[in-house]
Formats: C-alpha cells, sequence, structure tokens
C-alpha cells in the first residue's frame, strides 16, 4: 500500500479501520487537556472502560454474600478463574485445558521450572537468549543456584552478531545442536521487549523437542500482540503477564500454557497447593493430593477473583475483535509508523535507526544518534507516552486495540518539532 504523510490520509486510514469504534471502549490519559499519544501499551495496557463494571460485581457480591459468593454469586468465586480458560485460550492457539491464570509471571516461571527444569548430571544447560528481560535473569540463575549449580556453567546465552540488532533463528538452532543431549531447556521471551523481535517459536521449539530438551516461553510481549499456536508448535510450557497487551492492570495476574501431553501425568514434579487438587473431592481435605487433569493442577491457592475480574473484562474484549483482526490492524499500523518515520528521518537527516526487525509485532524500538533523553522528554511534555531505554533508545508499541493512523501521524510531526528544536539549539 502506498502511504502518505499526511493528516487526510491517516484520517482516512482511521475512518477504514474496522477497530476504530474500539478506541471509544478505553480511558487515555491527558496531557495538557489533550488526550495523550500511547506507545506504552507493552509496559501497561489503558484501562477498557468496561472492567469497572467487572470489578464492581465482585465488590457487591462480597458486600451482599459475604462467604457464600464463593459458591452462590452469578459467577461464584470458587472457579472464577475458568471463565478465563476458553478466551485466553483463543488468544494463544491453545486447548482451554492447557490453560490457567494464577499468580503473577515471574512466580510462575518459577512454579513452572519446578516441573520443567530437572537438571541431571549429564542433561542440565538451560539455553536462553543474551539481555534476556532482568527479571528472567534472576529467576534463571536463582533457580540454577537452588539446583547446588553454577550459573556460570548452566546457563548459555545466543547473542546477536556483531553490528547486528537482533537475533537469527539459524544462530538459536545451532547453539541448541551445539549443545544437544545436555540441553534440558529452552527458555526465551517469545517478543524481545528490547527491540521487538518475534522469535519463529516453532522453528526454536522443534529443535529443542528433537534435542529432547523442555521448550517454555515467556510470552509477556507476546500475548495480545502476535499470533500464537503454543498447542500446535508443541510447546511445553509458558507463562505471561496480563498488564502489557493484555490490558488487565498493574501488576495483574499472569496466564500459564502446560501442553497436554503433561497432563494428568502422575510422578510430574510440581510444588502443590489445594487449588490444584480435584474440584470434586478438594472439600473433602483429604490429605492425599489428586492433581485436576488440566493446567489448574497448577494453582496453589484459590483464584485472586478482583485480580481476575478485570482480565476477564479484557479477555471479553480480544474475543469479541479476534486475533486476527487486531493482527491485520497491527501490521497496518506498524507498518505506517515505519513510513512516517522514515520520512520524517529524512527530513531531520537521518538522525535515528529503526532496530526491530521484519518478524515482530506491533513495537518499534528506535535507536536514537545523539539525540538521547532531551527529544524523549519533550516527546513526555508535548503527550506522547513513550518509553525510554538506556543507552538510546525509545520504544514504539502502538496497541492496535486503541492507537490510531492520526496518532501515529501526529507523532511524526512532533518527533521532528522535537529533533530540529534541539538541532537548532545546538
Ligand atoms: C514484563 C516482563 C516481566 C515482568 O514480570 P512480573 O513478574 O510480572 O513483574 C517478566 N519477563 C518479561 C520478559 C517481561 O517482559
Amino acid at each position: 500500500m502506498l502511504f502518505h504523510n499526511s493528516l487526510e490520509f491517516a484520517q482516512k486510514l482511521d475512518a477504514e479501520d474496522p477497530l476504530g469504534p474500539y478506541r471509544d471502549e478505553f480511558y487515555f490519559p491527558k496531557v495538557n487537556g489533550k488526550e495523550v499519544i500511547y506507545f506504552t501499551g507493552n509496559s501497561l495496557g489503558l484501562q477498557p472502560k468496561r472492567t469497572q463494571r467487572y470489578i464492581d460485581e465482585i465488590m457487591t457480591d462480597w458486600k451482599e454474600l459475604a462467604v457464600e459468593g464463593h459458591f452462590h454469586a452469578d459467577k461464584p468465586w470458587w472457579d472464577y478463574h475458568e471463565r478465563l480458560a476458553e478466551p485466553l485460550a483463543k488468544v494463544i492457539g491453545a486447548k482451554p485445558e492447557e490453560v490457567c491464570v494464577l499468580n503473577t509471571l515471574t512466580v510462575n516461571l518459577h512454579f513452572l521450572m519446578a516441573s520443567f527444569y530437572t537438571p541431571s548430571p549429564d542433561r542440565f544447560k538451560i539455553l536462553c537468549e543474551e539481555k534476556a528481560f532482568p527479571s528472567d535473569q534472576y529467576m534463571l540463575q536463582s533457580q540454577v543456584r537452588w539446583h547446588g549449580l553454577d550459573p556460570e556453567k548452566v546457563i548459555v546465552t545466543v547473542k546477536k552478531r556483531k553490528g547486528e540488532h537482533f537475533w537469527r533463528t539459524e544462530d538459536v538452532i545451532a547453539k541448541v545442536e551445539e549443545i544437544g543431549d545436555e540441553l534440558a531447556l529452552i527458555l526465551i521471551g517469545g517478543v524481545n521487549y528490547y527491540n521487538g523481535q518475534f522469535f519463529d517459536m516453532q522453528a526454536i521449539t522443534q529443535a529443542g523437542r528433537s534435542v529432547g530438551s523442555n521448550v517454555g516461553w515467556d510470552l509477556a510481549h507476546a500475548v495480545g500482540n502476535v499470533e500464537l499456536e503454543l498447542h500446535s508448535w508443541d510447546v511445553d510450557f509458558a507463562a505471561w503477564c496480563s498488564y502489557k497487551y493484555m490490558n488487565s492492570g498493574p501488576g495483574n495476574a499472569s496466564g500459564i500454557f502446560v501442553h497436554e501431553r503433561h497432563l494428568g501425568k502422575d510422578g510430574i514434579p510440581r510444588l502443590e497447593g489445594w487449588w490444584g487438587t480435584k474440584k470434586e473431592t478438594r472439600f473433602l481435605m483429604k490429605p492425599q493430593f489428586e492433581p485436576m487433569p488440566n493446567a489448574d493442577a497448577w494453582q496453589v491457592s484459590n483464584p485472586p477473583v478482583l485480580a481476575l475480574a478485570p482480565y476477564l473484562a479484557s479477555l471479553e474484549m480480544f474475543n469479541e475483535v479476534g486475533m486476527t483482526a487486531l493482527v491485520e490492524k497491527r501490521n497496518r499500523l506498524t507498518t505506517y509508523l515505519e513510513f512516517i518515520l522514515k520520512e520524517i528521518d529524512k527530513e531531520v537527516d537521518s538522525t535515528f535507526e529503526i532496530i526491530t526487525p521484519l518478524d515482530r509485532g506491533c513495537q518499534l524500538s528506535v535507536l536514537l544518534h545523539g539525540e538521547g533523553r532531551p527529544l524523549f522528554d519533550f516527546l513526555m511534555e508535548n503527550g506522547v507516552i513513550v518509553d525510554w531505554r538506556e543507552p538510546n533508545v525509545i520504544r514504539l508499541a502502538p496497541a492496535p486495540f486503541y492507537c490510531s493512523f492520526t496518532d501515529m501521524y501526529q507523532f511524526g510531526q512532533l518527533l521532528k518539532q522535537g529533533i530540529l528544536t534541539r538541532i537548532s539549539n545546538g
């Protein structure tokens, strides 16, 4: 498609956008009395207007029913989490029984490691990407030490090639094959938080499984952003948070995927609690643990219903729209943003560079040459909420649910103004 860097053209794209009306389903913060241009849906998604109603429902049930709400609320609390499994399964390409919502992300990674990282003297290595999200690095290192092993000898990282800003699939696969029989686990962020790269999850999973390794994915930046087929890609396990593209509120609950081949198995190592036992016999308070036949077996505590309510509201919206339509708009919106960035870059004489490869979700990471922090401050002061990563990268994530083509055009104008002001100020 031929794009134009003009307000008229951007407005025409908005008018043709089938998801356009969804913008009005969200609250936008305001700067100088104007709704912001929001590029940080990869960090905290905007609040859907309908979320309040879902929370109020729980508050009212609690007020009116107290403990009876566990079984007699309209949406009973004791199995409230079950309502999320089916809509979430559609978002990640899984069977509902492979999905559960519980805990928070890093906590879930620890719990899943208890099941899927069981090192032996022969098979103990872990493969991850260089400079993984810090929480994932701390999680991996502490798990390794907790097993009495040395992270230096266990954790192998795949590096980018010199002068390149992305990982090559063939380099990941070559590492997998090089480690071979010693590889116990691959754990990578499906979409990298820094450069926005969407890894070839299917190829990497296949490579890992064919050397006998478990393969898990941290999908914090992937879920609700890219199309996933976790079941048919044969992924062993995955976890993600719900507050980034899933718009479920700060610090909110995490989801897990456990492939059906691991469900209902005796003897799988797992850290257990009462909400993982069979619901039919749970309240007999028996001493033996009888695992739920689905991913709920990993559930430890009774569900945090006040946290699940916003996630349910959000999932309802994802299912109304569907990932296919979201991905279609995402591609168009991100390509338009990329076009605008390149146009502006020409006008200001090449002062920045997009480091996100074409395998990506909606995020574009822009490396600034010499602009730096003052430009970021200028954008923030002018109602563009972006994110700054040291040393010199701004991350732009136009979430297709609520960002418009007009936002992209207006951002381009502000960016240009910011750079030119800076240059003329010397
Ligand atoms: C956002 C993010 C996290 C955050 O973890 P929490 O436990 O929810 O604080 C972890 N890993 C990755 C890759 C992330 O992008």
